[in-house]
């Protein structure tokens, strides 16, 4: 009998982050699932209930603490978003800044920092973290995004979470579609050998729900514990593409370590 592993999903009102609560909630004889997430009327939009989510903010420690109390796994799935400043002026590129309290530094390495803490603290056992790729080059164009680094930071954070000794998943993905999951071959690589040498005819590109999928099945898999990789999809039509469905078989062509 498989004993359900508690998971707490934080950013679980995020495009990604609700995908995973709803794919851990389709599965309740694996996992019992919590989310976490600071706007209550963005969770009862979503899910209709906010039975079985926290209320906090991850740069207040004391709610996630709460919240992590008989965790078994963590999944983080917030970040920093970018405003728009104002709408562009015909031919002008949009500004954009980071609201206040809200900045990479802010949310992506202290409030990324604060789950890992109050994780280790709660005596959780494996973290999934999904960053992005990018965090080796300082002058990625996000980076640059209202000079907020954020890529920088990101990888910050995952370099802490290496150090902090709790299991740990990290699946760096390439620029998220909204588009189904499921119908593609999954790419796995390390340290953004795919923005130097951008893969022939392949889009450094993954749906959210396959993102969403790798989050679930490395819940689960001995193969994902203590790894870190960049993460992509060949397009749907690719001719010779297989479906990845062996997660396993995935897991096993990624490295551990940053
Ligand atoms: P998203 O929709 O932007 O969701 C981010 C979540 O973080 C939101 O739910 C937001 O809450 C939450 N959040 C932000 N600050 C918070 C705070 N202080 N306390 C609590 N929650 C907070 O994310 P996504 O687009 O699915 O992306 C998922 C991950 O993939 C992110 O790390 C992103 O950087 C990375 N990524 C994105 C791309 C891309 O193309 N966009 C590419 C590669 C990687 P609210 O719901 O209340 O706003």
């Amino acid at each position: 009998m498989t004993i359900p592993l508690h998971v707490l999903v934080t950013g679980a009102t995020g495009r990604t982050g609700a995908i995973v609560v709803q794919k851990l909630q389709q599965r309740p004889g694996e996992f019992i699932v919590q989310g976490f997430a600071r706007s209550e009327a963005k969770v009862r939009e979503l899910f209709g209930t906010t039975d079985g989510f926290y209320l906090g903010d991850i740069c207040n420690p004391d709610g996630l603490k709460v919240a992590l109390e008989g965790c078994d796994a963590l999944v983080i799935l917030t970040s920093a978003i970018p405003q728009m400043k104002a709408p562009p002026q015909p031919g002008q590129r949009p500004e954009f800044i980071y609201p206040e309290g809200g900045t990479p530094e802010q949310v992506d390495y202290q409030g990324q920092v604060n789950q890992i803490d109050a994780a280790r603290a709660a005596g959780v056992k494996h973290i999934v973290l999904v960053g992005s790729m990018g965090g080796t080059h300082e002058q990625h164009p996000l980076n640059r995004m209202a000079n907020g680094n954020i890529l920088i930071w990101k990888r910050r954070a995952e370099a802490d979470l290496i150090k902090s000794g709790i299991d740990y998943t990290i699946i760096r993905s390439g620029g998220l579609q909204d588009q189904p999951g499921g119908q593609r071959e999954l790419l796995v690589g390390k340290d953004d050998e795919w923005l130097a040498h951008p893969p022939e005819g392949i889009p450094t590109a993954i749906p959210r729900s396959d993102v969403a999928e790798v989050v679930v099945q490395a819940l689960r898999a001995p193969s994902a514990r203590n790894k870190a990789f960049d993460l992509i999809s060949k397009p749907a039509d690719t001719p010779g593409a297989v479906v990845t469905e062996d997660f396993h078989a995935l897991f096993e062509q990624t490295t551990p370590g940053l």
